[in-house]
């Protein structure tokens, strides 16, 4: 991306362009990050939902899903929005109340630092597919129970079959967890390189957009994140 364009984003992300004297150079960084051994983690397998080749046959059945209580609070489900055709796979947590109310993931304020983050790393929203954990509004954002997530996550799963992407983006502790069945800390899942599912698919976590609206603080750290999601895939697909 042209540096003007880039300076752009990192500034709608409220990051500061300067770079230490002493800080090692991007490369280094990124070679350190993709030293770091990928853990012996084990992505989630939920139960299967049976083949489905199709996104509108998927999209029908997300739409009548009554498979948790979710649905009786639900204005809408949120399938998931983007190019079915994307390399990459963003996931978040659950619609909030604007998904809820517009039937489409990350459309309030933190969808907004959402589409920054993601085209500060050169991808315009249309260009990724962005989905959920959860297909419905948890009432009043409650953290996703643990079975809500057991029968929501065959959809995502059908999602991953589907589109099959060269590279996941979790963003948040709840994507993240239920994405590598772990309880451990957003802290110890970040700046390493995981892989999910039997297609051993690159996923790296970064923090939520809306955790990082309240600490903006930890936007930095968010920006090292995305760096190390686009050169995994740019070394992975070997555009680089
Ligand atoms: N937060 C999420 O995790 N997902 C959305 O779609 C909106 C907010």
């Amino acid at each position: 991306m042209a540096s003007p364009l880039r300076d752009a984003y990192l500034d709608a992300l409220g990051i500061d362009r300067w770079v230490s004297r002493n800080a090692p150079p991007e490369a280094e960084v990124q070679a350190q990050a993709q030293a770091i051994p990928a853990p012996p983690v084990q992505a989630t397998q939920p139960a299967p939902l049976g083949p489905i080749t199709d996104w509108g046959v998927l999209r029908q059945r997300v739409a009548a899903c009554t498979a948790c209580d979710l649905c009786k609070t639900r204005t809408q489900t949120v399938f998931g929005v983007g190019n079915t055709n994307a390399d990459w796979l963003v996931i978040g947590e659950a619609p909030g109340a604007e998904e809820d109310r517009q039937g489409e993931p990350f459309v309030g304020r933190a969808g907004q630092l959402l589409n920054a983050m993601l085209l500060a790393i050169g991808l315009p929203r249309e260009t990724v597919f962005i989905a959920n954990i959860l297909k419905c509004r948890p009432p009043g954002n409650r953290d996703p129970k643990p079975e809500e997530v057991s029968r929501c996550l065959p959809f995502l799963s059908a999602q991953i079959g589907l589109l099959k992407p060269k590279m996941m983006l979790a963003v948040g502790r709840i994507a993240a967890q239920n994405l590598l069945a772990t309880d451990a800390p957003l802290a110890r899942l970040r700046g390493k390189l995981h892989h999910f599912g039997e297609a051993h698919t690159p996923l790296v976590i970064t923090y939520h957009p809306a955790y990082l609206l309240r600490t903006p603080a930890d936007k930095r750290k968010a920006w090292e994140d995305l760096k190390f999601a686009r050169a995994t895939y740019q070394r992975l697909a070997g555009t680089n």
